[in-house]
């Protein structure tokens, strides 16, 4: 990528410089500068250079031309230091680097239009060129915000490559085709009987005692055909999930448009307060204005349900012996905006998830990966008989980032599973196995004593896609149910009745 930086920036003095220093020092000093320092590390006639000079009162003015070799910030903390030492000399030192103007110009394709970028003013893009005006500041370089600008650049041209393809997805396993004995949607089968209703939240349910116990009955054949001889334990993972986890497990780059957002007050004064309750009481109506003004978003709902667990291990190394460490989680609800994605209880905003995470070796994780999968395909068979598959597709992480090409290896990656609605003929995800490789050990900090890289995966089994799966191809006849499942499952009992 053929790129171009011009920087212009003001170092301010401590002292006035037309009394210390000649004007002939200076031309003499730049040229050292542009000679060595601003060359140092790049090939033969490449780098950066002062292309303009001038010096007034206590202020030194510059503008810094380079390409991508020493980009332009870098070349002025070079600079800086320099004129540090050789201001030193006359007892003058450096107060403050003030960002007058900074372009970026990059090759570029007339395909991709950018509108918008963090800490760009303006964008210009024009004749296969790309030109970004900076609003930055010395902490902003020193943060390095422009180099990051451009690697966010290079990740939206291979997320929008990426896009062009067709999306990632490979048959791995088909099971056997299966006899159905229901033709019709079965949310709409369910309501009827009343075993559930809508709650008052979008893609929210209130389940009533038989399908919680079907629910149950998915959780027992789990938890006995694959998480009890796979050695798994339990744990109770939380269900908030505060931004620094986010900014951890990837999920802050991307997550936005389908988080719960969570928010606490500024205070807890009841005085504070006042208002928006006073309001209410006179009008009936909750002032959403007046509450946003005094709360502060904190982070989201639990999202994908393994993130928040890994703050248990942030920091730690761990000894070999213990692994492959296998535990689960079954503790709460899971909450996703899926806009007008909503439907039954196929897609819903707040769900219930088994989270299965396991951790170890490289080898442990893929070979661990494969025994899970083994597991699972007995359930689906001895338990629930139904018609399924299993395809490789690009995992969240590796999507976001247009990094699909890492999943080619089929190392790191995600299996989903996908079941045939005999009612509508489509085919639904009902659940997912991730070997995620390093992500979650780096992104927590975690060691292993040998020093062997550790990795994790996870897996996701939603008990309402199991049960939408299950009784879409199945039917609500108990007797034609598999014995097994019937024999887990038991009585379905009736609670309520209505006039
Ligand atoms: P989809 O492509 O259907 O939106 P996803 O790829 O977003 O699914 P994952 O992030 O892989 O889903 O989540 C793992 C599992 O969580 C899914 O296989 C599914 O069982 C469950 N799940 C995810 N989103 C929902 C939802 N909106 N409603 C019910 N279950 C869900
Ligand atoms: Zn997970
Ligand atoms: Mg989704």
């Amino acid at each position: 990528m053929n790129i171009e930086f011009q920087l212009k920036a003001e170092l301010k003095c401590s002292g006035s410089l037309s009394d210390a220093v000649t004007s002939s020092d200076l031309t003499e000093f730049v040229k050292y500068c542009n000679e060595g320092v601003l060359k140092k590390g790049a090939p033969p006639g490449c780098g950066a250079e002062i292309t303009w000079w001038d010096v007034a009162g206590e202020k030194i003015g510059l503008k810094i031309v380079s390409d991508r070799f020493v980009r332009a910030h870098d070349a002025l903390f070079r600079l800086k230091n320099e004129f540090g030492k050789f201001l030193g000399k006359h007892r003058i030192g450096i107060r403050g680097v003030e960002i007058e103007d900074y372009e970026i110009g990059i090759e570029w394709e007339e395909g991709l239009r950018i509108k918008k970028l963090p800490f760009v003013k303006e964008i210009k893009q024009e004749e296969g060129r790309l030109r970004l005006f900076l609003d930055v500041d010395e902490y902003a370089l020193e943060k390095r915000i422009p180099d990051r600008i451009l690697k966010l650049l290079e990740d939206k041209c291979e997320a929008a490559r990426w896009k062009g393809k067709s999306e990632h997805w490979e048959l791995l396993f088909e099971s056997g085709k299966r006899d159905f004995y229901f033709d019709k949607d079965p949310t709409e089968e369910l309501i009827k009987r009343g075993w559930i209703r809508h709650a008052a939240g979008r893609g929210q349910w209130i389940y009533g005692p038989q399908l919680t116990k079907i629910f149950r009955a998915f959780e027992r054949a789990l938890l006995e055909e694959v998480c009890k001889p796979l050695g798994y334990e339990e744990m109770i993972f939380p269900k908030f999930v505060p931004w620094d986890v986010w900014k951890r497990s990837g999920h802050a780059k991307g997550i936005y448009p389908e988080a719960y957002y969570v928010c606490t007050p500024k205070t807890r004064d009841p005085e504070y307060w006042e208002e928006v309750m006073d309001y209410y009481k006179v009008t009936n109506e909750v002032p959403l204005d007046m509450i946003m003004e005094r709360i502060e978003p904190v982070g989201g709902m639990c999202y994908a349900q393994c993130p928040p667990f890994w703050i248990f291990l942030q920091g730690k190394t761990i000894p070999d012996e213990i692994l492959p460490i296998t535990v689960f989680d079954r503790s709460g609800t899971s909450h996703r905006y899926e806009s007008g994605g909503l439907h039954g209880i196929e897609r819903l905003d707040e769900f219930h998830r088994v989270e299965i995470v396991w951790i170890g070796t490289k080898k442990q994780v893929i070979e661990h990966a494969k025994q899970l999968q083994e597991g699972y395909r007995r359930i689906f068979e001895e338990f629930m008989d139904i018609e399924w598959r299993e395809a490789w597709v690009t995992p969240w992480f590796m999507a976001q980032e247009g990094k699909a090409g890492l999943a080619e290896s089929k190392e790191v990656g995600t299996t989903d599973y996908e079941a045939v609605l005999p009612y509508s003929g489509k085919w639904l995800e009902f659940q997912n196995v991730s070997v995620n490789g390093n992500k979650y050990p780096k992104g927590f900090s975690v060691k292993l004593q040998s020093g062997e890289e550790l990795w994790s995966g996870c897996s996701g089994v939603g008990l309402e896609r199991w049960a939408a799966v299950f009784l879409a191809q199945k039917g609500f006849e108990s007797h034609k149910w598999p014995e097994k499942f019937r024999t887990i499952v038991g009585e379905l009992p009736e609670v309520f009745r209505f006039l």
